[in-house]
């Protein structure tokens, strides 16, 4: 794989400068060497689960409000939001998650997290920064640095968000519950960007559709319990239940149209006590995930009609038909606006080099962010894009048979802070001076 112009600078920072703007790129090494690998660390030591992002919170407050900003804590329970007014001009917001996972990290790093911590539900579980939001948290106070020290060169105001609870998909939606447009504004663009294992550091990627819609379901099938050695007294929900799962198989395959994204996973199915007894309730819980309204209503309704029917097919009278139920809130796809990603694009390539852009993901995987609730009601343009967090060599090395590289949310996983981190800012304040531009 070949190495980009950038990476090639940031590695050897005493390299030949780019084309873009050596000023800024060295501005964003002298500010990492001095506070974001510091912070970076810090945070990476001391990650906190979804919203108990308490000191996580404060701390960011903190750097923010030494950069310059005004800002406001508590909103969506632990949420941030720190505003720069600078005249007329776009509001802009940039986003960046603050949670850790529930994850034993077993990165070897010498700044791997040993943090425990309760849980909602009173466990005590190891948490670690495994999907990167460190890195998102260090890029953004290095953006406020940076759009501080250009305040000459843009207009308008702009709106740093450390959100609460994404990995619980819950954050946003609180931020929003809060008023946060009322309050703050409602901006003209939004942005934010994920730190990805697997894509190579020092470059960024835009997908069309970063991330897909969720929603969770719950189908509970009633059986009629009796003893195992007598089934035909009774009725099985464990044949029932397997008859659903497999019948509920066919609705991608044969219902949606083999180019619309779709997904439907029975993650869990529990039923019974002991071999000899034949249950009366069986539970399976689901996660169904699509990019439109048009899927997504296509999959509900096939569902529920599959489910109900087949229990119907197996006997069961109507008054004992499974119940097919949401157990959590909706979480809705992240569609990139196609005119901004188009004028971001160009932007990153110009001031960047072509070498900025990785090609390789044409299509993201259907995982989910909360990050649409920001954009979707009212519709905000904007653009959600990844960053490379993997070295080059060492995606080299998985492709020849190596060690795989770590993935997020693995206990192994690990993004280069240096590169990752000085690649968001850098990337950031080009889009920010691309919308906001005097
Ligand atoms: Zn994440
Ligand atoms: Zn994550």
């Amino acid at each position: 794989m070949r190495r980009s112009m950038l990476f090639t600078l940031l590695a050897l920072p005493t390299a030949i400068a780019s084309a873009a703007d050596p000023a800024l790129t060295a501005a964003i090494a002298r500010d990492y060497d001095a506070k974001l690998l510091p912070l970076f660390e810090h945070l990476h030591r001391n990650p906190e689960l979804s919203f108990m992002e308490v000191k996580t919170a404060a701390r960011l407050a903190k750097e923010l409000r030494e950069a310059g900003f005004e800002v406001t804590e508590g909103v969506g329970k632990t949420g941030v939001v720190a505003i720069l007014k600078n005249g007329a001009g776009p509001l802009v917001m940039m986003r960046s998650e603050m949670d850790g996972l529930p994850v034993l990290e077993k990165s070897g790093l010498p700044y791997a997290s040993t943090v425990v911590q309760k849980d909602m539900s009173g466990r005590d579980v190891p948490v670690a920064h495994s999907c990167g939001h460190d890195i998102h948290m260090a890029s953004l106070v290095g953006t406020a640095h940076q759009m501080v020290a250009l305040k000459a060169r843009w207009k308008g105001t702009l709106m740093l968000v450390g959100q609460p609870a994404e990995e619980r998909v819950g954050g946003a939606r609180d931020m929003m519950r809060d008023n946060i447009w009322k309050r703050f504004g409602k901006p003209d663009y939004a942005l934010s960007m994920h730190v990805l294992g697997g894509l190579e550091s020092g470059k960024i990627n835009v997908s069309e559709s970063p991330y897909s819609g969720v929603d969770t379901l719950e189908i509970n099938i009633p059986g009629i319990g009796t003893h195992g050695a007598s089934p035909q007294t009774g009725k099985d929900p464990v044949v029932l239940g397997a008859q659903i799962v497999m019948a509920l198989q066919t609705i991608i395959s044969r219902e949606l149209a083999p180019r619309e994204p779709g997904l439907i996973t029975v993650g869990s199915f529990h039923a019974g006590t002991k071999p000899n007894i034949i249950s009366d309730n069986a539970k399976l819980e689901l996660t169904v995930r699509s990019e439109n309204e048009e899927t997504r209503n296509l999959l509900l309704t096939a569902i529920k009609r599959v489910t109900l029917n087949t229990a119907r097919a197996a006997g069961m009278p109507e008054n004992l038909l499974p119940e097919v139920k949401m157990t959590d809130d909706p979480s809705l796809p992240v569609i990139n606006d196609q005119k901004l990603s188009a004028r971001l694009k160009a932007a990153w390539i110009d001031k960047l080099g072509p070498g900025i852009m990785d090609q390789k993901y044409k299509r993201a995987s259907m995982v989910a962010e909360d990050f649409g609730y920001f954009t979707r009601e009212p519709y905000v343009p904007s653009v959600y894009f990844t960053l490379g967090g993997t070295p080059a060599a060492e995606l080299e090395a998985a492709a020849k048979g190596g060690p795989p590289t770590a993935m997020n949310h693995s206990p192994l996983f690990k993004a280069v802070p240096d590169i990752s981190i000085k690649t968001g800012v850098e990337t950031t304040v080009v889009a920010l001076l691309e919308l906001m531009k005097k």
